[in-house]
């Protein structure tokens, strides 16, 4: 398939694995910043074919497992309203809120139903005049644009039972965040290339700077991440701290001006909470004032959440890179992706779930064992 198994040669990458290898004179710890790259790192064994000394640390990029419990909970209560029929992407169905999911509620009687895109649940609105049809809105930058065109859509048609309970995350203050933690020890990013196809890099070249790390925006392919980590363990040997563009069959500097003028119009900045991490400021968007009335805690005014996390669960170490997926307590026991305790072992963007998935099932037992463990 033409942009897809071209990127996947094993002759180029062992090319770009010996490339690596002659750069690195001493140990680099890098975090690849997106879900869907740490799936395509462990399913190749990236991590393992690298020289001695250069980690892969997995990094907080996966939307349906920094979406705050407090908000699966909401959804779960709106969810379970009658005259409600909540609309949302599968693999939220499976996330466990503090006592149930969404399986649950539609076990329960609740009209819970998996759509494709939040313009089937716009439809849903049209073909349901008489209930209250609400989408869950998560992700990063990338599912943000077509959820903002739904909710433009919604005002523009006059469609007034058509709401969306909205958890978007933005990149780049994570990126922030993580490097402003006391115990981080990244010292480049693979910077995730969907979401610069649509926001382009204009954010990116301060925070290099600020941090002084290099930024590598980076695809998805093996040979994508091994071009990504070639350039970020150059620029690491060199004392350098940029932002590269590895991915420019997908990367734009300015990105997509359409849906970020989509974005602008229909969603604000905001701080937002990640879960198992906590707020992070600026760091999300809401829907702006104008489109209040599309707004789904506006309209249900879900208050008296009170929320509580597994105990055993480590997944905000996990998400801030101070963990591997293996070396929590219950990985492959008491949690697996059939029963998970935390939303890292069910998304298929999941670190934990990676882990699982490919049989990194061995548990370090050593300090030592522990962090040469990637
Ligand atoms: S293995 Fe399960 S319990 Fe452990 S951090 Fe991952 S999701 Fe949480």
């Amino acid at each position: 398939m033409k942009y897809l198994a071209e990127f996947q040669n094993p002759e180029l990458a062992r090319g770009l694995l010996d490339d690596i290898r002659a750069a690195v004179t001493r140990p680099w710890a890098l975090m690849e910043v997106c879900g869907g790259q740490t799936h395509t790192i462990i399913r190749q064994g990236i991590d393992q074919l690298l020289p001695d000394g250069v980690e892969l640390i997995h990094g907080p990029g996966c939307p349906v497992c920094v979406t705050p419990l407090e908000v699966i909970d909401k959804a779960l209560a709106i969810a379970a309203r009658p005259g409600v029929i909540f609309c949302s992407f599968g693999d939220m169905l499976r996330v466990p809120g503090t006592d149930r999911d969404l399986f649950r509620v539609r076990s329960e009687g609740g009209d819970v139903r998996v759509v494709y895109s939040p313009l089937d649940a716009l439809r849903i609105a049209t073909e349901n005049p008489d209930r209250e049809v609400v989408f869950f809105g998560i992700g990063f930058e990338t599912t943000a644009p077509p959820n903002a065109m739904a909710v433009h859509q919604a005002r523009k048609r006059g469609i007034r039972n058509f709401s969306m309970l909205v958890s978007h995350v933005r990149v780049p203050p994570a990126i922030d965040a993580v490097m402003g933690s006391p115990d981080c020890r990244v010292q480049g990013f693979l910077a995730a290339g969907h979401v610069c196809s649509v926001m382009g890099t204009s954010e990116y070249p301060e925070l290099a700077a600020r941090h002084r790390v290099p930024i590598v925006v980076t695809g998805f392919e093996p040979l994508d991440i091994l071009e990504g980590i070639r350039r970020v363990v150059r620029q690491l040997e060199r004392g350098e701290h940029t932002v590269d563009n590895a991915y420019p069959r997908a990367v734009r500097p300015e990105g997509n001006p359409a849906a970020r003028a989509m974005l602008s119009d229909v969603f604000e900045v905001t701080d937002r909470a990640w879960r198992g991490i906590g707020t992070i400021p600026l760091s999300g968007w809401r829907l702006s004032p104008r489109y209040r009335e599309h707004d789904a805690e506006h309209r249900f005014d879900v208050v008296d959440i009170a929320t509580r996390e597994p105990a055993a669960c480590r997944s905000g170490e996990v998400l801030q890179g101070l963990l591997k997926p293996n070396q929590c307590e219950a990985f492959g026991t008491d949690c697996t992706p059939r029963s998970p305790l935390g939303a890292t072992m069910v998304s298929s963007e999941g670190a934990c779930a990676a882990y699982y998935l490919y049989r990194r099932l061995g548990t370090p037992t050593t300090p030592l064992e522990a962090s040469s463990v990637v």
